[in-house]
C-alpha cells in the first residue's frame, strides 16, 4: 500500500472514531468506571487528534542521502520493522491504544495488540471502525486476554519484531527479560511513576492548589504520571494543605454516567484493596490524614479523596506508586533540597514546577531528572510532544515525531560510483 493510502485509512478512522465518540466513551465508562464526560470530552477527542497527527506523518517518513568519503552514492530507507507487539494497559485504553498503533500504522508495520484484561471493549470496536475506514484484514490485530498468558506469549513470539508496553514496573521487567531471550527485539516501555509537584514560595497559591489537586486525583488517581508527591515551600505550606484538603472534600465523587461526576470508582477489587492498604500504610507511619481515608460509601470500589500532610520521604506512600486518589503532601525549604529530594526515586517520569521566577523555573526543569517538566501547568498532553521516563520509569519516548523511530529500521544503501566526477 503506498503511504498516501495508509494516512487516508488512519484519517478515515479518526474521523469515524469522532462519530462514534459517545458509544466509546460509554464503553471506556463501563470497563474502567472513569466519568463518561471525562472519557467523551477530553480522552476521545486526544485519540482523534492523535490519529490525525499520525495519518500526517505516513507519507512524510524518509531517509536522506548521505555525503560519504570515497566513490560511493549512500542513502538510507526508512523501513516498517514488521510485525509490532503492544501490551497496554486499563487506565486510558484508548488513548495508550493510540499512542500505540498511531505510529506503529503510519511507519507501515502490522500489529497485534493485547489490551489489559480488566478493558477489553473499546479497542474490539476501534477494530471495527479500522476495517470500515478501510484497512486490509490482518493488519491490525487485537487479542483479548490476560498478561502471563497472552501478553507473555507475545513478548516472547520469534516473529513478533519490536515490543511496546507500557504497564508497572514490575511487569516491564518481565516483558523485556522475555522479548531478550526469544529474538531480542527491541523494547520499549512506558511504567511507573511518582512524580513531584513542586509547589514555590512566590506560586500562585489557589491555582497550585487547584492543579496539584487534579494533578493526583485526576482518573481517580490512575496515572502513570500523577504528581503523586506534591512538595510544598515552607512560608506556603499551611494555607497550602488547608486549600488541597478543602478542595479534596469538594470532589464530587459517585455514578461516572452521571454529569458533574469528578471521580468514578477504582477499576477493580485488586487496585481498590491496594489503595487501603497504602492508606493504612501512611496512617501507621505517621503522616497527618487530613481528610478521607476509606471507602467512599458502602457499595463498589469508590475511595474517598485522601489527603496527607507531614509526609515524609521515607515513608512509603511517599516511595511508592498507590494508582489511587491520595494526595502526599511534604514540606520543603530551599531549592537544592528539593531538587535532590525530588530526583531521590527510582522513577523519573515527569514532574511539575509552579513559581514565576524565571531562574527557579530553569534550574528546576534542568535539574529534575525525569522525561517531562510542567512549568504552572500539568498534565497537558499533545500529540507531537513526546512522553516517557527517566531511570526505572522505562526507556524510548513516545508521541511526536520521536514515536516514529520505535517503528523503523534503518537500512544503509551504499552504491559505487562508476564516474565519481558526477
Ligand atoms: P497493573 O498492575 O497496573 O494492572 P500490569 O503491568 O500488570 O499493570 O498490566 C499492564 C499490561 O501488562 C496488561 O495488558 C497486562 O495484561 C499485561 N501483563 C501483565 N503481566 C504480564 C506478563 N507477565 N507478561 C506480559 N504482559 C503482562
Amino acid at each position: 500500500m503506498t503511504a498516501y493510502e495508509r494516512s487516508r485509512i488512519i484519517l478515515r478512522f479518526a474521523d469515524l472514531l469522532e462519530q462514534h465518540t459517545d458509544e466509546i466513551a460509554a464503553l471506556e465508562t463501563w470497563d474502567n468506571g472513569k466519568p463518561y464526560e471525562q472519557a467523551a470530552n477530553t480522552e476521545i477527542p486526544m485519540t482523534v487528534r492523535l490519529f490525525r497527527y499520525y495519518a500526517g506523518w505516513a507519507d512524510k517518513i524518509h531517509g536522506l542521502t548521505v555525503p560519504a568519503d570515497g566513490p560511493y552514492h549512500v542513502q538510507t530507507l526508512h523501513e516498517p520493522i514488521g510485525v509490532a507487539g503492544q501490551i497496554i494497559p486499563w487506565n486510558f485504553p484508548m488513548l495508550m491504544f493510540s499512542w500505540k498503533v498511531g505510529p506503529a500504522l503510519a511507519c507501515g508495520n502490522t500489529v497485534v495488540i493485547k489490551t489489559a484484561e480488566q478493558t477489553p471493549l473499546s479497542a474490539v470496536y476501534a477494530a471495527k471502525l479500522f476495517h470500515e475506514a478501510g484497512l486490509p484484514e490482518g493488519v491490525l490485530n487485537v487479542v483479548s486476554g490476560f498478561g502471563p498468558t497472552a501478553g507473555a506469549a507475545l513478548a516472547s513470539h520469534m516473529e513478533v519484531d519490536k515490543l511496546a508496553f507500557t504497564g508497572s514496573t514490575d511487569t516491564g521487567k518481565i516483558v523485556l527479560e522475555l522479548a531478550s531471550k526469544s529474538n531480542l527485539k527491541p523494547v520499549t516501555l512506558e511504567l511507573g511513576g511518582k512524580s513531584a509537584f513542586i509547589v514555590c514560595e512566590d506560586a500562585d497559591v489557589d491555582q497550585a492548589v487547584e492543579l496539584s489537586h487534579s494533578a493526583v486525583f485526576f482518573n481517580q488517581g490512575q496515572c502513570c504520571c500523577a504528581g503523586s508527591r506534591t512538595f510544598v515551600h515552607e512560608h506556603v505550606y499551611n494555607e497550602f494543605v488547608e486549600k488541597a484538603r478543602a478542595r479534596a472534600m469538594n470532589r464530587s465523587v459517585g455514578d461516572p454516567f452521571k454529569v458533574g461526576i469528578e471521580q468514578g470508582p477504582q477499576v477493580d477489587s485488586d487496585q481498590f484493596e491496594k489503595i487501603l492498604r497504602c492508606i493504612r500504610s501512611g496512617v501507621e507511619s505517621g503522616a497527618i490524614l487530613e481528610t478521607g481515608g476509606d471507602r467512599f460509601g458502602s457499595n463498589g470500589y469508590y475511595i474517598q479523596p485522601t489527603v496527607f500532610s507531614n509526609v515524609q520521604d521515607d515513608m512509603s506512600i511517599a516511595k511508592e506508586e498507590i494508582f489511587g486518589p491520595v494526595q502526599s503532601i511534604l514540606k520543603f525549604k530551599d531549592l537544592d533540597e528539593v531538587i535532590k529530594r525530588a530526583n531521590n526515586s527510582r522513577y523519573g517520569l515527569a514532574a511539575g514546577i509552579f513559581t514565576h521566577n524565571l531562574d527557579t523555573a530553569n534550574t528546576l526543569s534542568r535539574a529534575l531528572k525525569v522525561g517531562t517538566v510542567w512549568i504552572n501547568c500539568y498534565d497537558v498532553f499533545d500529540a507531537a510532544v513526546p512522553f516517557g521516563g527517566y531511570k526505572m520509569s522505562g526507556n524510548g519516548r513516545e508521541k511526536g515525531i520521536y514515536s516514529l523511530n520505535n517503528y523503523l529500521q534503518v537500512k544503509a544503501v551504499v552504491t559505487a560510483l562508476k564516474n565519481p566526477s558526477w
